[in-house]
């Protein structure tokens, strides 16, 4: 990816939040150029309103998932390590749900949320089975760069897998499995009441440099991959767990995305996802 194309993502929406912090996310165009805006298009880092259904979403994130192969998520994952490329880290996740996502029509949920879908979650205010809906990624694509995010919505899946193509091939190396399993060791030595925001805290010493926003998305990735669990909320790597599945917890504030908003320590690592996604020898 070219850098000065990155560049101008990263600081239109550092100038927008700084300048507009309750709509930043809306109102970001106001700090871009026309030249800007033209040349970070052509470079894959800002994009145009994608115009797509609710339906469509799901026939071609099918069809993305099925041009990408397991190995390649998993070599751009362990290679975000050690170069903190940390945008390399989504496809994983990206790509675990896109294998298991099901092809549905909009589904309401029952009353009082019946304005969003009850499988994938998408707001039916913006999307119907008929009508094309224009989506803006680039508040999507600012978090993918900045904090290495998980996409959480369908369409910010469709997007990943869409984009995996346009990133060079990556070969992960020896640092990159060292850092993978001290990450592994660090989390089997947890205290048994430990969450993620202690987590992602300790895991702060198997990198050379990291910020809490991008070690909470990685263990979120995690969480998504069938890593980090409880005994009833699980991840995506088995089936595709619907949208009224998703539990939050039952208290007041928890940003931590689910499932990994449930884990705690003395659920340790799932060994089993462990081994599918990294390989018993890592
Ligand atoms: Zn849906």
């Amino acid at each position: 990816m070219d850098k000065k194309a990155i560049k101008i993502l990263l600081s239109t929406f550092a100038k927008a939040q700084k300048k507009d912090p309750a709509n930043w996310f809306k109102n970001y165009s106001n700090y871009i150029s026309d030249e800007d805006f033209d040349y970070a298009k052509r470079h894959c880092t800002m994009f145009d309103p994608m115009v797509i259904s609710h339906d469509e979403i799901f026939v071609r994130i099918k069809k993305a998932v099925e041009t990408i192969k397991k190995e390649d998520v998993v070599n751009a994952f362990l290679y975000s390590l050690s170069t903190r490329r940390i945008e390399y880290r989504s496809f994983l996740s990206s790509y675990c749900i896109g294998k298991v996502i099901p092809i549905h029509p909009l589904t309401k949920c029952e009353q009082p949320n019946s304005i969003y879908c009850s499988i994938c979650g998408l707001h039916t205010g913006y999307y119907s089975n008929e009508l094309n809906e224009s989506v803006d990624l680039n508040a999507s694509n600012y978090s993918k760069y900045k904090f290495g995010a998980s996409m959480e919505f369908a369409h910010q899946v469709l997007f990943d897998l869409e984009q995996f193509h346009h990133f060079p091939k990556v070969t992960p190396t020896e640092k990159d499995v060292e850092i993978l399993n001290e990450i592994k060791k660090i989390i089997k030595s947890s205290a048994p009441d430990d969450r993620i925001p202690v987590l992602r805290k300790r895991i702060s010493t198997a990198f050379q440099k990291s910020n809490n926003y991008e070690r909470e998305s990685l263990l979120e990735i995690f969480g998504v991959i069938g890593i980090l669990h409880d005994e009833t909320h699980l991840g995506f790597a088995d089936r595709y767990i619907p949208f009224t599945e998703r539990e939050s917890r039952p208290i007041h504030y928890d940003d931590v995305l689910y499932p990994a908003n449930w884990w705690q320590g003395k659920h340790g690592v799932d060994e089993e996802k462990w081994d599918f996604w990294f390989g018993k020898n890592r």
